[in-house]
């Protein structure tokens, strides 16, 4: 039997066969070293909540109605946490009603669900480019063909999504859905503008379009400010994505799906055949949370300790940077967005990122085509505030080699950076 092959290749099913992890995948394991800082993870600071109260909740949860908390569900999860989560998606303006909703087991199965019930092997999916790296592996996991939409500042340029409609349309094709991220997006760390929003809500109309609207953050505005949904402008033509993995902690892997009802009943199906259920246990957790603790509030306090790191991030870049590196200034959430100049390579730089010990993701993990080459994630929301101007003082050390280094072999006349295939860089914790 040959090592350096995989033995059981020919019997994988086909949608499987092309899978591989990322080189970047054995680096990271590297860059979780106390020593070095990562700005890798998408992961939020969850010891900014009171774990004293969380204690009582999941002692409560036991005490009170332990048999339940431990037995098997339904597969659209527990009403009464439905109930509480059409709040949370009030407390944003989102509209909702219970039985619209699918508990699921975070955003991430809610993202596998979709693709499950909607994308054959090579329908064209539309994203933003970049896009969530989770979102493509639950979506290359079922072989779709994703083609990128353009973002600036402003969130997916609409008007080039209308021009890759048009293209499409002239081959006879469709796409199955395209999948946004409207608010703080991961990895861009921009908002969809309002004017955007509508515009793409009056697409949807005209060209006959499903939207997959997926929200981790939009509660973590950093001055609390929220955007019209998606949801709210177009209900029948939107599948809307939730978590409370932000808002309140990812380890309770609680999040949900707000369909119109057929679609619904479909990924109730679906997720039945997958695993059943939701854990009783940490919806009841959930609901306790929601319903006996001042969960507004603990989201204000992640506000607050977001809007902190991001400008201490943001203000160590302009300091340590050097000329010709830009970024992305976000208004919530975890991420900035760098890209570096031509000559650099940001998934080549990454080992020696991490010999100066800092990390980040390379650009290309958002990519289903193999580009953002040039560019970087940084996420600031995990690493203590110290520690992110440590890491980007690292980062600028580098960046300043490195380009002296381009500099010396190219002059000013660097190569671009060409697109290339990676593996999937999933298990970053977001
Ligand atoms: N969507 C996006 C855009 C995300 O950034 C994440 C996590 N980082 C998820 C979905 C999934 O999150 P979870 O499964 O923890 O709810």
């Amino acid at each position: 039997m040959r090592l350096d092959t995989d033995p059981y290749l020919e019997r994988y099913a086909a949608r499987v066969r092309g899978m591989s992890a990322s080189e970047i995948r054995a680096l990271f394991a590297v860059a979780s070293r106390p020593e070095v800082v990562s700005f890798a993870g998408g992961m939020p600071d969850t010891s900014a909540l009171d774990m004293d109260a969380v204690e009582a909740v999941v002692a409560a949860v036991i005490r009170e109605d332990g048999a339940t908390a431990l037995q098997y569900g339904g597969g659209q999860g527990r009403a009464q946490l439905r109930e509480l989560l059409v709040e949370v998606m009030h407390h944003e303006g989102v509209p909702g009603h219970t039985d619209d909703l699918v508990v699921t087991v975070g955003g991430q199965q809610a993202l596998e669900l979709i693709a499950k019930c909607f994308v054959d092997p090579g329908d064209i999916v539309l994203a933003e480019g970049p896009t969530y790296v989770g979102g493509l592996g639950a979506l290359a996991s079922h072989q779709a063909d994703v083609r990128h939409v353009p973002m600036d500042a402003d969130g997916m340029q609409v008007d080039l999504l209308e021009d890759v409609l048009d293209e499409l349309e002239a081959e006879g094709r469709r796409p199955t859905f395209v999948y946004t991220i409207p608010n703080h997006q991961n990895p861009a760390g921009v908002s969809l503008s309002v004017d955007r929003r509508h515009r793409l809500a009056e697409l949807a109309e005209t060209r006959d379009l499903l939207l997959v609207e997926d929200n981790p953050y939009g509660l973590l505005d950093f001055d609390g400010k929220t955007f019209p949904s998606l949801r709210s402008l177009v209900p029948d033509r939107v599948i809307y994505v939730g978590t409370v993995s932000k808002t309140f902690a990812p380890g309770v892997r609680t999040g949900w799906i707000a369909a119109p009802r057929p679609i619904r009943d479909k990924l109730i199906l679906l997720r039945e055949a997958g695993d059943l259920c939701p854990s009783n246990l940490t919806q009841m957790i959930v609901e306790r949370w929601l319903a006996t603790q001042p969960w507004r509030e603990q989201i204000e306090r992640f506000q607050a300790v977001y809007r902190t790191k991001a400008h201490t991030m943001l203000r160590a870049l302009a300091h340590e940077m050097p000329a010709g590196i830009s970024w992305t200034v976000p208004t919530g959430a975890f991420y900035v967005w760098l890209t570096v100049p031509r000559g650099i390579d940001t998934s080549d730089l990454l080992a020696k990122a991490i010999n100066h010990r800092v990390a980040y993701v390379p650009g290309r993990g958002f990519y289903a085509d193999g580009a953002g080459g040039e560019q970087a994630r940084l996420c600031f929301s995990y690493p203590e505030v110290e520690r992110i101007e440590e890491g980007v003082v690292r980062l600028g050390e580098l960046l300043h080699e490195e380009l002296a280094l381009v500099h010396a072999v190219f002059g000013d006349d660097a190569p671009q950076v060409r697109p290339r295939a990676t593996g999937r860089a999933t298990g970053l914790g977001g």
